[in-house]
């Protein structure tokens, strides 16, 4: 079964219609305070969570399971379908030549995630750069210069210059020899003025093919917010979640999804360069409703 790891009290809900052929209102109602339970303890952007439970609720008693379906089988098909609809397949990323532009908050993982990802291509046979503009943290550029270095890949950056739209500049261009450029940015702690000015700057130099924004899976419900302004300024093609090897549950990247009608791309599960798997619904349903 898609959703075996479920929590102990959806389960326990669910087990008690085992042998059902059909629900009524309260069974119903009791699975879906479930699963909004567990969505809600999963960071799920609130309304999102009722927009989901209505849409699960109408059709769980809308629809006749089809035959040789129990009724617990059937909502549970549902749940899954309606979540699936929203998440949607993994961020389509070509094995390809192109330049993906990293967008996010700072501490959020861009820097880790820009090597994990050019790892990632280099063991699909490409051949990768990692351009390091950050010049606001300190330390951005020696970790991007070790990380790239575990990765085995090239990287640019330059610890003297302050200018970051420079820096992408001249990044793509010593990097002329790599097929896949991955542009890192400086975050900030909050969304401020200058940094989505920087960032565009960068977007209208670098003209990346892709443009991830990259979610600490604890963002919860500021994932809103900052997807939004990302999007705005930037537009958003797909989300990177990471620290997913932590107790959080990601359900902010189902709002950040839903905010900038793209898809998850990348799951950031660790803190080494390897630690990088390609986003797969299933995996990540159970997990949210676990
Ligand atoms: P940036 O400011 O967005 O570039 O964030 P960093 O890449 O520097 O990451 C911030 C912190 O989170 C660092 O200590 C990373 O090692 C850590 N980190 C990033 N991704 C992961 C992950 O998937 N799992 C874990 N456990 N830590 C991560």
């Amino acid at each position: 079964m898609v959703l075996d790891n479920l929590g102990s009290s959806l389960r326990g809900t669910l087990s008690k219609l085992q042998g059902k052929s059909r629900l009524d209102e309260d069974d119903v109602s009791e699975v879906v305070k479930e699963i909004q339970r567990s969505l809600l303890q999963a960071d799920v952007d609130v309304s999102l969570v009722m927009d989901l439970s209505d849409a699960i609720e109408t059709r769980a008693l809308e629809e006749e399971p089809p035959a040789g379906t129990s009724a617990r089988d059937h909502v549970l098909k549902i749940v899954y379908e309606e979540l699936v609809d929203l998440i949607g397949e993994s961020t389509e990323i070509p094995l390809e030549p192109q330049t993906i532009l990293l967008a996010g908050l700072q501490g959020s993982g861009k820097t880790t995630s820009a090597a994990k990802m050019a790892w990632w291509f280099s063991k699909k046979g490409l051949r990768p750069a990692v351009i390091q503009t950050d010049t606001f943290r300190p330390g951005a550029y020696d970790q991007a210069e070790q990380m790239a270095d575990r990765a085995e890949v090239s990287f640019y950056g330059d610890p003297d210059a302050d200018d970051p739209v420079q820096i992408a500049r001249d990044g793509l261009e010593a990097t002329a020899d790599a097929d896949v450029h991955i542009v890192d940015t400086a975050g900030r702690h909050a969304l401020e003025d200058d940094l989505i000015d920087e960032i565009e700057e960068i977007d209208s130099v670098v003209d990346p093919d892709r443009s991830l924004l990259v979610l600490d899976a604890a963002i919860g419900q500021g994932a809103k917010d900052q997807a939004r302004q990302f999007d705005d300024s930037i537009g958003i093609d797909g989300v990177v979640i990471t620290k997913l090897d932590g107790t959080a549950k990601g359900g902010g990247a189902l709002t950040a999804v839903n905010e900038t009608e793209s898809s998850i791309a990348f799951l950031g599960t660790g803190e080494t360069v390897q630690d990088i798997e390609r986003f797969e619904p299933n995996g990540f349903i159970s997990r949210l409703l676990g």
